[in-house]
């Protein structure tokens, strides 16, 4: 009698197992079609806080508030493509905790911490230019780490994106900087436009035009996956 319930006991097992496992297999199934994540991407959106970056020429604009709403623009873009997108950071704030002593490495070791755990295909950093020494100076400039080949592909394919856009013939540029150099994944920074110009500043002060630019961001990133 024992023998026969252990027995009958342990078949009763297996089956519930299975019916676990076929359910898991299912529902896996089941999320993978409906939510088709090809990529993960990380944006960010440079400064922040106490830290505004540079300002415009004549409005006084704040990079930080400007390179948060092409994050945005971009998020869409990428999240309408299926992408999932993880932000460094989603509001006006830094991400330093107080503004003490240090917050600009606390800041930027909390960028790395988060593009980490992401683990991204991709990381795009977005900034804006500032040349007070030629204030004729437009356009957007894109940098990649001089060590990696993917991402100057990523860069070149960008650059020639925003060249269209704006009418310019630069060439993306090695950049030596944290937010290249912090992880293994392909980074750029892209400097969409100078602040320090007047043309400039007012295109990236229109919500059009940052659509506009976003998805050129996102069209050369794109190209460069393709
Ligand atoms: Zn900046």
């Amino acid at each position: 009698m024992v023998l026969i319930r252990r027995g009958f006991l342990i078949a009763a097992a297996f089956t519930a197992a299975a019916i676990v496992l076929l359910s898991l297999c299912l529902s896996s199934v089941a999320a993978g079609l409906s939510s088709p994540a090809i990529f993960t991407v990380v944006l960010d959106a440079g400064h922040g806080g106490v830290d505004p970056g540079v300002l415009g020429v004549q409005t006084k604009v704040k990079e930080s508030d400007l390179n948060l709403m092409i994050v945005r623009e971009l998020q869409e873009d990428f999240e309408n493509a299926g992408f999932a997108v993880v932000l460094t950071r989603t509001d006006e704030g830094g991400l330093y905790g107080l503004p003490t002593e240090g917050f600009k490495k606390r800041d930027m070791q909390k960028r790395k911490e988060i593009i980490e755990s992401a683990a991204p295909r991709l990381m795009i950093s977005v900034h804006q230019n500032n040349f007070v020494s030629d204030r004729s100076r437009r356009g957007g400039q894109v940098f990649y780490n001089g060590e990696s080949e993917e991402g100057k592909a990523l860069a070149d394919s960008i650059q020639s994106r925003l060249n269209a856009l704006g009418g310019c013939a630069y060439s993306a540029l090695k950049g030596d900087y944290y937010m290249l150099n912090c992880t293994q994944y392909t980074s750029v920074i892209v400097e969409c436009g100078f602040l320090s110009n007047a043309e400039d500043e007012k295109l990236l002060t229109s919500k059009s035009y940052r659509e506009q630019l976003a998805y050129e961001i996102f069209t050369g990133t794109l190209a460069f996956l393709g």
